[in-house]
Protein backbone atom coordinates (compact mmCIF):
# COMPACT_ATOMS: atom_id res chain seq x y z
CA UNK A 1 0.00 0.00 0.00
CA UNK A 2 0.87 3.63 -0.14
CA UNK A 3 2.19 3.49 3.64
CA UNK A 4 4.82 0.95 2.85
CA UNK A 5 5.89 2.30 -0.43
CA UNK A 6 6.36 5.54 1.34
CA UNK A 7 8.06 3.72 4.17
CA UNK A 8 10.55 2.31 1.49
CA UNK A 9 11.41 5.04 0.04
CA UNK A 10 12.33 7.13 2.93
CA UNK A 11 14.36 4.05 4.20
CA UNK A 12 16.35 4.29 1.32
CA UNK A 13 16.49 8.08 1.96
CA UNK A 14 17.93 7.72 5.76
CA UNK A 15 20.30 5.52 4.44
CA UNK A 16 22.18 8.38 2.00
CA UNK A 17 23.51 10.29 5.27
CA UNK A 18 24.07 12.99 2.74
CA UNK A 19 21.55 13.63 0.44
CA UNK A 20 22.53 15.40 -3.25
CA UNK A 21 19.86 17.16 -5.41
CA UNK A 22 19.38 13.88 -7.78
CA UNK A 23 18.84 11.74 -3.93
CA UNK A 24 16.09 14.07 -3.44
CA UNK A 25 14.54 14.06 -7.02
CA UNK A 26 14.64 10.54 -7.30
CA UNK A 27 12.61 10.05 -3.87
CA UNK A 28 10.06 12.62 -5.13
CA UNK A 29 9.79 10.22 -8.77
CA UNK A 30 8.52 7.50 -6.19
CA UNK A 31 6.57 9.80 -3.56
CA UNK A 32 4.78 10.68 -6.81
CA UNK A 33 4.40 7.01 -8.54
CA UNK A 34 3.42 5.80 -4.39
CA UNK A 35 0.52 8.56 -4.40
CA UNK A 36 -0.85 7.86 -7.90
CA UNK A 37 -0.62 4.33 -7.78
CA UNK A 38 -3.06 5.10 -4.22
CA UNK A 39 -5.20 6.86 -6.38
CA UNK A 40 -4.76 10.62 -5.76
CA UNK A 41 -5.95 12.54 -7.89
CA UNK A 42 -2.95 13.62 -10.93
CA UNK A 43 -3.20 17.54 -10.28
CA UNK A 44 -2.88 17.03 -6.64
CA UNK A 45 0.16 14.96 -6.57
CA UNK A 46 1.77 17.21 -9.34
CA UNK A 47 0.97 20.76 -6.89
CA UNK A 48 2.55 18.10 -4.15
CA UNK A 49 5.42 17.02 -5.41
CA UNK A 50 6.20 20.40 -6.98
CA UNK A 51 5.75 22.10 -3.11
CA UNK A 52 8.01 19.61 -1.44
CA UNK A 53 10.79 19.82 -4.09
CA UNK A 54 10.79 23.56 -3.48
CA UNK A 55 11.55 23.25 0.24
CA UNK A 56 13.43 20.22 0.44
CA UNK A 57 16.39 21.18 -2.79
CA UNK A 58 16.39 24.44 -0.53
CA UNK A 59 20.72 24.26 0.50
CA UNK A 60 19.58 24.71 3.92
CA UNK A 61 17.94 21.21 3.89
CA UNK A 62 21.04 19.34 2.26
CA UNK A 63 23.16 20.61 4.46
CA UNK A 64 21.72 19.88 7.40
CA UNK A 65 23.23 16.76 9.66
CA UNK A 66 20.02 14.78 9.32
CA UNK A 67 18.59 16.06 5.54
CA UNK A 68 16.42 12.91 5.44
CA UNK A 69 14.87 13.45 8.48
CA UNK A 70 14.23 17.07 7.01
CA UNK A 71 12.18 15.86 4.05
CA UNK A 72 10.26 13.42 5.34
CA UNK A 73 9.24 15.95 7.89
CA UNK A 74 8.44 18.38 4.66
CA UNK A 75 6.66 15.81 3.39
CA UNK A 76 4.79 14.95 6.13
CA UNK A 77 3.61 18.71 6.87
CA UNK A 78 3.18 19.11 3.52
CA UNK A 79 0.27 16.02 3.35
CA UNK A 80 -0.87 17.48 6.60
CA UNK A 81 -1.60 21.08 4.71
CA UNK A 82 -3.16 18.56 1.39
CA UNK A 83 -5.88 16.83 3.77
CA UNK A 84 -6.30 20.51 6.07
CA UNK A 85 -4.67 22.17 8.65
CA UNK A 86 -6.44 21.55 11.23
CA UNK A 87 -9.39 19.05 12.50
CA UNK A 88 -12.95 19.70 11.87
CA UNK A 89 -15.59 19.93 13.85
CA UNK A 90 -19.15 19.74 14.10
CA UNK A 91 -21.45 22.91 14.24
CA UNK A 92 -23.39 23.05 16.83
CA UNK A 93 -26.16 25.30 16.72
CA UNK A 94 -26.28 27.71 19.50
CA UNK A 95 -30.17 27.63 19.52
CA UNK A 96 -30.83 24.15 19.19
CA UNK A 97 -31.55 21.89 17.53
CA UNK A 98 -28.66 21.88 15.53
CA UNK A 99 -29.76 19.95 11.78
CA UNK A 100 -27.22 18.16 10.73
CA UNK A 101 -28.21 16.51 6.91
CA UNK A 102 -26.91 13.63 5.34
CA UNK A 103 -26.25 13.42 1.70
CA UNK A 104 -24.77 10.73 -0.60
CA UNK A 105 -24.76 7.50 -3.16
CA UNK A 106 -27.01 4.65 -2.33
CA UNK A 107 -24.32 2.60 -0.22
CA UNK A 108 -21.99 5.18 0.62
CA UNK A 109 -23.36 4.24 4.26
CA UNK A 110 -25.14 7.61 5.28
CA UNK A 111 -28.15 5.52 7.38
CA UNK A 112 -25.02 3.86 9.36
CA UNK A 113 -22.92 6.83 9.52
CA UNK A 114 -25.97 8.59 10.68
CA UNK A 115 -26.59 5.85 13.44
CA UNK A 116 -22.30 6.64 14.48
CA UNK A 117 -23.25 10.29 14.81
CA UNK A 118 -25.96 9.78 17.12
CA UNK A 119 -23.85 7.82 19.04
CA UNK A 120 -20.74 9.81 19.58
CA UNK A 121 -23.34 12.43 19.95
CA UNK A 122 -25.13 11.02 22.90
CA UNK A 123 -22.16 9.87 24.01
CA UNK A 124 -21.35 13.79 24.43
CA UNK A 125 -24.78 14.54 26.26
CA UNK A 126 -26.62 15.20 23.35
CA UNK A 127 -30.25 14.04 22.57
CA UNK A 128 -30.27 12.98 18.91
CA UNK A 129 -33.44 12.76 16.73
CA UNK A 130 -32.81 10.52 14.13
CA UNK A 131 -35.08 11.63 10.94
CA UNK A 132 -35.91 8.87 8.46
CA UNK A 133 -36.12 10.34 4.90
CA UNK A 134 -35.32 7.94 2.71
CA UNK A 135 -38.47 6.93 1.66
CA UNK A 136 -37.85 5.40 -1.35
CA UNK A 137 -37.01 1.56 0.10
CA UNK A 138 -38.92 0.63 3.14
CA UNK A 139 -36.28 -1.35 3.78
CA UNK A 140 -34.06 2.32 4.65
CA UNK A 141 -36.84 3.59 7.04
CA UNK A 142 -36.30 0.07 8.98
CA UNK A 143 -32.87 -0.32 9.47
CA UNK A 144 -32.76 3.47 10.96
CA UNK A 145 -35.58 1.72 13.28
CA UNK A 146 -33.13 -0.99 14.41
CA UNK A 147 -30.28 1.40 15.15
CA UNK A 148 -32.55 4.31 17.19
CA UNK A 149 -32.96 0.91 19.15
CA UNK A 150 -29.95 -0.02 19.44
CA UNK A 151 -29.13 3.36 20.95
CA UNK A 152 -32.19 3.85 22.34
CA UNK A 153 -32.28 6.73 20.99
CA UNK A 154 -36.21 8.11 18.56
CA UNK A 155 -36.51 7.40 15.26
CA UNK A 156 -38.23 10.15 13.13
CA UNK A 157 -40.99 8.60 10.47
CA UNK A 158 -43.89 9.53 8.72
CA UNK A 159 -46.33 7.22 6.51
CA UNK A 160 -45.25 6.03 3.29
CA UNK A 161 -45.92 8.40 0.49
CA UNK A 162 -45.14 11.63 2.58
CA UNK A 163 -42.22 14.11 0.73
CA UNK A 164 -39.34 13.76 2.26
CA UNK A 165 -39.20 17.52 2.42
CA UNK A 166 -41.95 17.79 4.75
CA UNK A 167 -40.45 14.61 6.90
CA UNK A 168 -37.80 16.74 7.45
CA UNK A 169 -39.86 19.88 8.41
CA UNK A 170 -41.76 18.24 10.63
CA UNK A 171 -39.23 16.77 11.90
CA UNK A 172 -37.97 19.96 13.30
CA UNK A 173 -40.57 20.58 14.90
CA UNK A 174 -40.96 17.64 16.50
CA UNK A 175 -37.60 17.57 17.96
CA UNK A 176 -38.40 21.12 19.51
CA UNK A 177 -41.25 20.07 21.62
CA UNK A 178 -39.29 16.60 22.28
CA UNK A 179 -36.14 18.88 23.21
CA UNK A 180 -34.39 16.97 20.90
CA UNK A 181 -30.90 19.49 20.48
CA UNK A 182 -29.79 17.14 17.36
CA UNK A 183 -31.24 16.38 14.14
CA UNK A 184 -29.49 14.13 11.67
CA UNK A 185 -31.46 13.50 8.86
CA UNK A 186 -30.90 10.55 6.79
CA UNK A 187 -31.47 11.17 3.15
CA UNK A 188 -32.02 9.16 -0.19
CA UNK A 189 -29.36 8.22 -2.34
CA UNK A 190 -28.85 7.03 -5.82
CA UNK A 191 -26.72 4.81 -7.64
CA UNK A 192 -25.51 7.80 -9.70
CA UNK A 193 -26.18 11.45 -9.23
CA UNK A 194 -29.07 12.69 -11.29
CA UNK A 195 -31.00 15.98 -11.07
CA UNK A 196 -34.03 14.51 -9.44
CA UNK A 197 -31.54 13.15 -5.99
CA UNK A 198 -30.08 16.85 -6.63
CA UNK A 199 -33.33 18.58 -6.92
CA UNK A 200 -34.69 16.66 -3.52
CA UNK A 201 -31.33 17.36 -1.84
CA UNK A 202 -31.72 21.38 -2.16
CA UNK A 203 -35.43 21.20 -1.70
CA UNK A 204 -34.40 19.52 1.77
CA UNK A 205 -31.59 21.80 2.28
CA UNK A 206 -33.58 25.38 1.11
CA UNK A 207 -36.69 24.47 3.80
CA UNK A 208 -34.93 23.22 7.01
CA UNK A 209 -31.56 25.66 6.42
CA UNK A 210 -29.12 22.56 8.11
CA UNK A 211 -26.51 24.17 10.20
CA UNK A 212 -23.94 21.17 8.55
CA UNK A 213 -24.48 19.17 5.61
CA UNK A 214 -22.21 16.00 5.22
CA UNK A 215 -21.33 14.40 2.47
CA UNK A 216 -21.17 10.77 3.11
CA UNK A 217 -19.00 8.90 0.84
CA UNK A 218 -16.86 5.43 0.04
CA UNK A 219 -13.34 5.50 0.57
CA UNK A 220 -13.20 2.46 -0.92
CA UNK A 221 -14.23 4.31 -4.43
CA UNK A 222 -11.11 6.55 -4.34
CA UNK A 223 -11.28 9.20 -6.77
CA UNK A 224 -14.92 8.59 -8.10
CA UNK A 225 -15.26 9.62 -4.24
CA UNK A 226 -13.79 12.94 -4.77
CA UNK A 227 -15.60 13.30 -8.04
CA UNK A 228 -18.62 12.68 -6.00
CA UNK A 229 -17.68 15.13 -3.68
CA UNK A 230 -16.91 17.95 -6.28
CA UNK A 231 -20.35 17.48 -7.88
CA UNK A 232 -22.19 17.45 -4.35
CA UNK A 233 -20.56 20.83 -3.41
CA UNK A 234 -21.16 22.59 -6.38
CA UNK A 235 -24.49 21.66 -7.30
CA UNK A 236 -25.62 21.70 -2.86
CA UNK A 237 -22.70 22.96 -1.60
CA UNK A 238 -20.99 21.19 1.31
CA UNK A 239 -19.84 21.78 5.13
CA UNK A 240 -17.64 18.68 5.36
CA UNK A 241 -17.46 15.05 3.78
CA UNK A 242 -17.48 12.22 6.11
CA UNK A 243 -15.37 9.36 4.44
CA UNK A 244 -16.70 5.96 4.63
CA UNK A 245 -14.80 1.88 4.66
CA UNK A 246 -11.61 3.06 5.73
CA UNK A 247 -11.06 -0.04 7.46
CA UNK A 248 -11.19 -1.85 4.03
CA UNK A 249 -8.32 -2.02 1.90
CA UNK A 250 -9.09 1.72 0.74
CA UNK A 251 -5.80 2.95 -1.21
CA UNK A 252 -6.36 6.58 0.35
CA UNK A 253 -6.80 8.29 -3.12
CA UNK A 254 -9.81 9.92 -1.83
CA UNK A 255 -8.67 10.76 2.00
CA UNK A 256 -5.58 12.84 0.58
CA UNK A 257 -7.17 14.71 -2.26
CA UNK A 258 -11.25 15.60 -1.39
CA UNK A 259 -9.99 18.42 0.71
CA UNK A 260 -7.47 19.68 -2.17
CA UNK A 261 -10.24 19.62 -4.53
CA UNK A 262 -13.23 20.15 -3.07
CA UNK A 263 -11.90 22.57 -0.44
CA UNK A 264 -14.38 20.38 1.60
CA UNK A 265 -12.76 19.48 4.72
CA UNK A 266 -13.11 15.77 5.81
CA UNK A 267 -14.42 15.86 9.06
CA UNK A 268 -14.84 12.15 9.97
CA UNK A 269 -13.92 8.78 9.23
CA UNK A 270 -16.24 5.58 9.35
CA UNK A 271 -13.41 2.58 10.24
CA UNK A 272 -16.39 -0.59 10.52
CA UNK A 273 -19.64 -1.21 10.38
CA UNK A 274 -20.18 -0.87 14.25
CA UNK A 275 -21.40 2.11 15.79
CA UNK A 276 -18.03 2.98 17.38
CA UNK A 277 -16.60 2.81 13.98
CA UNK A 278 -16.73 6.15 13.67
CA UNK A 279 -13.39 8.48 14.29
CA UNK A 280 -12.83 12.71 14.33
CA UNK A 281 -10.60 13.38 11.54
CA UNK A 282 -6.92 14.33 12.37
CA UNK A 283 -5.27 15.50 9.25
CA UNK A 284 -2.02 15.48 10.80
CA UNK A 285 -1.93 12.14 12.69
CA UNK A 286 -3.79 10.85 8.97
CA UNK A 287 -0.29 11.95 6.98
CA UNK A 288 1.56 10.23 10.05
CA UNK A 289 -0.25 7.19 9.66
CA UNK A 290 1.03 7.74 5.89
CA UNK A 291 4.48 7.56 6.29
CA UNK A 292 4.39 4.93 8.92
CA UNK A 293 4.86 6.74 11.98
CA UNK A 294 2.13 5.62 13.20
CA UNK A 295 -1.13 6.92 14.86
CA UNK A 296 0.05 6.73 18.07
CA UNK A 297 -2.51 10.12 19.12
CA UNK A 298 -5.37 8.23 17.58
CA UNK A 299 -4.81 5.47 19.82
CA UNK A 300 -4.14 7.24 22.52
CA UNK A 301 -7.46 9.47 22.52
CA UNK A 302 -9.32 5.87 21.82
CA UNK A 303 -7.45 4.21 24.51
CA UNK A 304 -8.22 7.09 26.98
CA UNK A 305 -11.80 6.93 26.20
CA UNK A 306 -11.86 3.13 26.52
CA UNK A 307 -9.11 2.24 29.60
CA UNK A 308 -10.38 2.31 32.79
CA UNK A 309 -8.37 5.35 34.19
CA UNK A 310 -7.18 3.73 37.77
CA UNK A 311 -6.05 0.90 35.82
CA UNK A 312 -3.99 2.96 33.06
CA UNK A 313 -2.39 4.85 36.26
CA UNK A 314 -1.25 1.89 37.90
CA UNK A 315 -0.41 0.77 34.41
CA UNK A 316 2.09 3.42 34.10
CA UNK A 317 3.48 3.38 37.42
CA UNK A 318 4.50 -0.73 36.14
CA UNK A 319 6.10 1.11 32.94
CA UNK A 320 8.15 3.01 35.09
CA UNK A 321 9.19 0.81 37.39
CA UNK A 322 10.01 -2.06 34.66
CA UNK A 323 7.87 -5.07 36.30
CA UNK A 324 5.29 -5.79 33.63
CA UNK A 325 4.60 -9.18 34.46
CA UNK A 326 2.14 -12.02 32.92
CA UNK A 327 -0.96 -10.95 35.03
CA UNK A 328 -0.28 -7.24 33.74
CA UNK A 329 -0.08 -9.15 30.02
CA UNK A 330 -3.51 -10.40 30.87
CA UNK A 331 -5.31 -7.43 32.30
CA UNK A 332 -3.31 -5.75 28.55
CA UNK A 333 -5.55 -8.48 26.90
CA UNK A 334 -8.78 -7.83 28.29
CA UNK A 335 -8.01 -4.07 27.88
CA UNK A 336 -7.37 -4.44 24.27
CA UNK A 337 -10.39 -6.71 23.98
CA UNK A 338 -12.11 -3.49 24.72
CA UNK A 339 -10.44 -0.92 22.25
CA UNK A 340 -11.05 -3.44 18.96
CA UNK A 341 -8.66 -5.36 16.82
CA UNK A 342 -5.08 -5.66 18.27
CA UNK A 343 -4.71 -5.56 14.28
CA UNK A 344 -5.97 -2.61 13.83
CA UNK A 345 -4.45 -0.97 17.23
CA UNK A 346 -0.95 -2.18 16.35
CA UNK A 347 -1.62 -0.67 13.00
CA UNK A 348 -1.78 2.20 14.84
CA UNK A 349 1.70 2.34 16.77
CA UNK A 350 4.86 3.19 14.75
CA UNK A 351 7.02 0.31 13.91
CA UNK A 352 4.83 -2.25 15.15
CA UNK A 353 4.01 -4.02 11.48
CA UNK A 354 6.65 -5.94 12.29
CA UNK A 355 5.16 -7.10 15.69
CA UNK A 356 2.06 -7.50 14.33
CA UNK A 357 3.95 -10.33 11.64
CA UNK A 358 5.60 -11.88 14.32
CA UNK A 359 2.20 -12.41 16.36
CA UNK A 360 1.09 -14.09 13.17
CA UNK A 361 -2.60 -13.91 12.65
CA UNK A 362 -3.65 -14.57 16.20
CA UNK A 363 -7.16 -13.13 16.31
CA UNK A 364 -7.06 -12.08 20.21
CA UNK A 365 -11.09 -13.31 20.67
CA UNK A 366 -12.75 -14.20 23.57
CA UNK A 367 -11.88 -17.74 22.59
CA UNK A 368 -7.76 -16.55 22.54
CA UNK A 369 -7.73 -14.51 25.75
CA UNK A 370 -9.52 -17.64 27.58
CA UNK A 371 -6.78 -19.90 26.24
CA UNK A 372 -4.05 -17.03 27.32
CA UNK A 373 -5.92 -16.84 30.78
CA UNK A 374 -5.82 -20.80 31.80
CA UNK A 375 -2.13 -20.30 31.04
CA UNK A 376 -1.54 -17.52 32.90
CA UNK A 377 -3.45 -18.60 35.72
CA UNK A 378 -2.10 -22.08 35.60
CA UNK A 379 1.27 -20.88 36.76
CA UNK A 380 2.37 -19.59 40.49
CA UNK A 381 2.73 -16.28 41.44
CA UNK A 382 6.65 -16.28 41.48
CA UNK A 383 6.28 -17.42 37.94
CA UNK A 384 3.48 -15.28 36.68
CA UNK A 385 5.83 -12.36 38.14
CA UNK A 386 8.95 -13.83 36.22
CA UNK A 387 8.74 -16.01 33.80
CA UNK A 388 12.26 -16.06 32.76
CA UNK A 389 11.85 -18.79 34.97
CA UNK A 390 10.19 -21.16 32.78
CA UNK A 391 12.19 -23.43 32.07
CA UNK A 392 11.36 -26.39 29.83
CA UNK A 393 9.55 -28.46 32.93
CA UNK A 394 7.98 -25.64 34.41
CA UNK A 395 6.61 -25.30 30.75
CA UNK A 396 5.35 -28.39 30.44
CA UNK A 397 3.45 -28.98 34.16
CA UNK A 398 1.55 -25.52 32.52
CA UNK A 399 0.63 -27.18 29.60
CA UNK A 400 -0.28 -30.15 31.08
CA UNK A 401 -1.85 -27.93 33.65
CA UNK A 402 -4.11 -25.77 31.59
CA UNK A 403 -5.23 -28.09 28.93
CA UNK A 404 -3.11 -26.87 26.19
CA UNK A 405 -0.05 -28.16 24.27
CA UNK A 406 3.74 -26.85 25.21
CA UNK A 407 3.38 -24.76 21.97
CA UNK A 408 0.85 -23.00 23.14
CA UNK A 409 2.66 -21.65 26.73
CA UNK A 410 5.69 -20.73 23.84
CA UNK A 411 3.54 -18.82 21.98
CA UNK A 412 2.03 -16.76 24.84
CA UNK A 413 5.03 -15.89 26.32
CA UNK A 414 6.62 -14.81 23.15
CA UNK A 415 3.22 -12.36 22.97
CA UNK A 416 4.37 -11.77 26.17
CA UNK A 417 7.70 -10.98 24.98
CA UNK A 418 6.98 -8.78 21.68
CA UNK A 419 4.04 -7.01 24.37
CA UNK A 420 7.03 -6.20 26.70
CA UNK A 421 9.13 -4.59 24.36
CA UNK A 422 6.05 -2.34 22.92
CA UNK A 423 5.25 -1.27 26.62
CA UNK A 424 9.25 0.11 26.79
CA UNK A 425 8.99 1.57 23.07
CA UNK A 426 5.89 3.48 24.31
CA UNK A 427 7.91 4.54 27.24
CA UNK A 428 10.44 5.60 25.60
CA UNK A 429 7.88 8.38 23.66
CA UNK A 430 6.65 9.06 26.77
CA UNK A 431 10.32 10.10 27.95
CA UNK A 432 10.94 12.18 24.93
CA UNK A 433 7.96 14.07 25.82
CA UNK A 434 6.83 14.29 22.16
CA UNK A 435 3.78 12.50 23.41
CA UNK A 436 3.17 14.19 26.86
CA UNK A 437 0.06 13.63 28.30
CA UNK A 438 0.41 10.34 26.94
CA UNK A 439 -1.28 7.48 29.19
CA UNK A 440 -1.48 4.00 28.87
P1 LIG B 1 -26.55 4.17 2.58
O1 LIG B 1 -27.22 3.52 1.41
O2 LIG B 1 -25.70 5.32 2.16
O3 LIG B 1 -27.49 4.53 3.66
O4 LIG B 1 -25.52 3.08 3.15
P2 LIG B 1 -25.63 2.16 4.47
O5 LIG B 1 -25.51 2.95 5.69
O6 LIG B 1 -26.85 1.30 4.34
O7 LIG B 1 -24.31 1.29 4.32
C1 LIG B 1 -24.03 0.46 3.21
C2 LIG B 1 -23.10 -0.66 3.67
O8 LIG B 1 -21.85 -0.14 4.00
C3 LIG B 1 -23.61 -1.37 4.90
O9 LIG B 1 -23.37 -2.74 4.74
C4 LIG B 1 -22.74 -0.81 6.02
O10 LIG B 1 -22.58 -1.72 7.07
C5 LIG B 1 -21.45 -0.56 5.30
N1 LIG B 1 -20.64 0.48 5.92
C6 LIG B 1 -20.96 1.76 6.20
N2 LIG B 1 -19.93 2.44 6.75
C7 LIG B 1 -18.91 1.57 6.83
C8 LIG B 1 -17.54 1.67 7.28
O11 LIG B 1 -17.04 2.71 7.74
N3 LIG B 1 -16.80 0.53 7.17
C9 LIG B 1 -17.30 -0.63 6.67
N4 LIG B 1 -16.50 -1.69 6.59
N5 LIG B 1 -18.55 -0.75 6.23
C10 LIG B 1 -19.36 0.33 6.29
MG1 LIG C 1 -29.53 4.48 3.72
Amino acid sequence: GLADRLQATFKKLRGRGKLTEDDVNEAMREVRMALLEADVNFKVVKDFIKKVKERAIGQEVLDTLTPAQVVIKIVNDELTALMGDTQSRINISSKPPTVIMLAGLQGAGKTTTAGKLAYTLKKQGKRPLLVAADVYRPAAIKQLQVLGEQLDLPVFTMPEGTNPVTIAEQAIVHAASYANDIVIIDTAGRLHINEELMQELKAIKQTVKPHEILLVVDAMTGQDAVNVAEHFNNDLGLDGVILTKLDGDARGGAALSVKAVTGCPIKFVGMGEKLEALEAFHPDRMASRILGMGDVLSLIEKAQSNFDLEQAQEMEKKLRKDSFTLDDFLDQMNQVKKLGSLDQILGMIPGMGNLKKKLGDVDFDEKEIKRIEAIILSMTKKERRDPSILNGSRRKRIAIGSGNRVQDVNKLLKQFNEAKKLMKKMKGMQKTGRFSGFKL
